[in-house]
């Protein structure tokens, strides 16, 4: 059962998806560092794993999965791993702490993961903004959007390791439907948006969007500093069977 579900062309969910094991092939693409992002590597390997979605009507390829909304594609990747590897993670990072950085133990066990799941979840989304998001324009204040996907993961993955606001640019002009009485967000509109709206956009997904919350909280034990960390779900998986 997906936390949200993959939506048909008539904008309903269908949440209960079969995957088979993973095998020694899959490890393989995995493996292949010849992917544009990892976020590509991952929409191969979920259109290779699902076999099917109950009730949709559509095959199962790499369109499919890259549609899936990111919370459930997250969720596929820790489902696949507690199958294939079981439920404990272990992982060494370093201590953000940039008086410090020494190598830290992070562990904890993919059944205990938080997950927000969604009744319904809907192809659009509307948002009212404490303020209009174009000055002088009061009726942007109302803001239709859809959330990310595969596909937006994809677009972005470049742009997220060299600038994460121009990632968050680029996601915006790509999910809001409509800004007011107007069609969507050009990039330039995205960017020309006041600061605090981009926040309450990012406060909206961070609150709305189904998946598995990935943010790990542990203490560095040289320093003594809590880490909230963002646990990189697509890097670990992908290196984890090297
Ligand atoms: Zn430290």
């Amino acid at each position: 059962m997906l936390p949200g579900g993959v939506l048909d062309a008539d904008g309903r969910g269908h949440d209960t998806v079969w995957v088979r094991e993973l095998t020694g092939r899959d490890e393989e693409v995995l493996a292949d560092r010849r992917f544009r992002s990892a976020a590509a590597q991952v929409t191969e390997l979920l259109a290779r794993v699902i076999v099917r979605v109950d009730g949709l009507d559509a095959p199962v390829d790499r369109e499919l999965a890259a549609a899936m909304l990111v919370g459930d594609r997250d969720y596929l990747l820790l489902r696949l791993r507690q199958i294939a590897l079981g439920d404990d993670v272990h992982q060494v990072v370093r201590c953000p702490s940039p008086a410090c950085g020494e190598k830290l133990d992070v562990e904890f066990s993919i059944a205990e993961l938080p997950i927000r799941r969604v009744d319904a979840v809907r192809a659009r989304y509307e948002l009212t903004l404490s303020r209009p998001a174009v000055s002088g324009d009061d009726l942007s204040g109302r803001i239709v959007l859809r959330l990310p996907t595969g596909t937006d993961q994809e677009a972005i993955a470049e742009l997220v390791a060299l600038n994460p606001a121009m990632a968050n640019t680029l996601l915006y002009s790509r999910i809001v439907l409509e800004v007011g009485r107007g069609r969507g967000l050009s990039e330039e509109a995205a960017q020309a948006l006041p600061l605090g709206v981009r926040h309450e956009l990012a406060a909206f997904l961070d609150e709305t969007a189904p998946g598995p919350d990935l943010r790990i909280a542990v203490q560095c034990p040289t320093c003594g500093v809590d880490v909230a960390y963002p646990f990189d779900l697509e890097s670990f998986f992908l290196t984890s069977g090297r």
